[in-house]
């Protein structure tokens, strides 16, 4: 079975950076060009400090290029839940985070006349059980109450074809302030962003090394040449390998896939998702879906696959999944299927810090990166020119490692399954 983007095939027009070779020196190397790295570099070229981006693969080529381009508010879970465990005034500040995390990426999108659709039309969160919608509500009301936060409005059942004409779900909340965009053209803009401001890019470019030399001195090899800088930033989320342990430690990489239908007739995509918005619903083992700018419908779900007889049966599954919520889709014909990493932390929120050795850091989306990772690109940018710590509700003063790390495809797989079984009973 071929796997292809749809996102790369619709892309524009994509330059090609050269391969690092010989030695660089630079102010701040990052490494990982997705939606952190390249927003990292952005802000530090903004503020005339020289900057290298190093990619393992092509920009965009990680989850950055390949996701469902829903760029979300808030956070995975309910605010109620991080109120508890962080208090009112850090979920606050969360929240709010959340929130200019939406505006700066418009306002990136409109400076730099970035060609990516971006949409700012809202999200559907579908309510898969009428339990589901019952908790909705009261989110709704917690929002008002301590958040001062009103965008949230609950669609009963039978209001459901005001937003989508599927039996499939009970209702659910719209939130006004969320969007969507082509996500690899807005990685392709922002790296534009990024040269336009003579910050530096090298594609097939791995870092295989890091070395400090001092807290102002650092080595970052590939295998034909060196960047020396004064920092380093590692921007490899889920795609993290073994040049930094600690951090490849402290995420869990968790597969999502999709799938995306030919171009249907712009009449039957507003017949199915009404208002354009980025719908994802509230299985335990989530769908995710939304209209493309050409008609087409991206729908992703969850899936792994350990053999070429499991690749095929997982996109199937999707596909099925995908005539459940719109059985009158039975006709359009798939056209792309493709898949990548989401990165999970031990808590399910971001981590944003610098560690001991001096190494800047921001990852652990989960499936809420289109939004936030340019933010934190952003919060690394500021404390380094500014020299101060970061100040920030998703800081982390120590990555402490997840225990049995290896183990976490096995716990993957064991989590879904009983994921599959909550949707079943819950
Ligand atoms: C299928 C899918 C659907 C998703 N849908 C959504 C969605 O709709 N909304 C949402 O908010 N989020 C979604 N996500 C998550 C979102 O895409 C990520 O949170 C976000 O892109 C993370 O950006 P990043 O820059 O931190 O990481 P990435 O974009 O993954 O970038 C990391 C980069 O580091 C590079 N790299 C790794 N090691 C090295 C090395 N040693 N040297 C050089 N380069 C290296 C990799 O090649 C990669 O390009 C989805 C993810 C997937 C996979």
């Amino acid at each position: 079975m071929l796997l292809h983007s749809m996102w790369e095939r619709t892309a524009n027009k994509r330059p090609s950076y050269p391969r690092l070779t010989g030695d660089h020196h630079c102010d701040i190397v990052v490494i990982g060009a997705g939606f952190t790295g390249l927003s990292t570099a952005y802000h530090l070229q903004q503020h005339h400090m020289n900057t290298i981006v190093l990619e393992h693969d092509r920009v965009g080529s990680g989850a950055s290029g390949r996701n469902g381009g829903e760029v979300l508010t808030g956070y995975l879970g309910n605010m109620e839940d991080y109120v508890e465990t962080k208090g009112l005034p850090v979920a606050q500040e969360m929240w709010q985070l959340s929130l200019d995390a939406i505006d700066l990426i418009e306002h990136i999108i409109t400076k730099n006349n970035i060609h990516c659709d971006f949409t700012r039309s809202g999200h559907f969160h579908a309510a898969y059980k009428k339990s589901h919608l019952n908790e909705m509500k009261k989110n709704q009301a917690f929002m008002a109450r301590h958040f001062d936060y009103h965008p949230i409005k609950i669609v009963e059942k039978k209001d459901l074809p005001t937003e989508l004409n599927t039996p499939f779900y009970h209702g659910g909340a719209i939130d006004e302030k969320s969007a969507h965009f082509h996500p690899l053209n807005y990685t392709l803009g922002l790296a534009e962003a990024v040269t336009k401001l003579r910050g530096n890019i090298f594609e097939e470019s791995s870092a295989l090394k890091i070395k400090w030399k001092s807290t102002n001195k650092v080595i970052v090899s590939t295998s034909n040449g060196r960047v020396i800088a004064k920092k380093v930033v590692m921007a490899t989320n889920a795609y993290a390998g073994d040049i930094h342990k600690r951090i490849k430690k402290s995420i869990v990489p968790v597969e999502s896939i999709m799938i995306s239908t030919e171009p249907l007739t712009e009449k039957m995509m507003t017949d199915i998702i009404k208002k354009d918005r980025a719908v994802f619903d509230s299985k335990h083992l989530l769908y995710y879906f939304r209209r493309t700018a050409d008609h087409r419908l991206a729908f992703g779900g969850s899936g792994r696959a350990s053999s070429k007889r499991d690749l095929k049966r997982i996109y199937q599954n999707l596909h099925k999944g995908m005539l459940k919520v719109f059985p009158q889709l039975h006709e359009a014909k798939i056209e792309y299927r493709w898949g990548g990493k989401v990165g999970f932390t031990k808590t399910f929120l971001p981590y944003v810090g610098q560690l001991k050795d001096g190494t800047y850091f921001a990852f652990g989306y989960g499936g809420h990166g289109a939004a936030m990772a340019t933010m934190l690109g952003k919060v690394i940018a500021d404390a380094i020119f500014t020299e101060t710590d970061i100040n920030n509700p998703l800081k982390i003063k120590k990555l402490k490692p997840i225990a049995f790390h290896s183990q976490h495809a096995k716990g993957v797989g064991i989590m879904k399954l009983y994921k599959q079984f909550q949707d079943f009973i819950s």
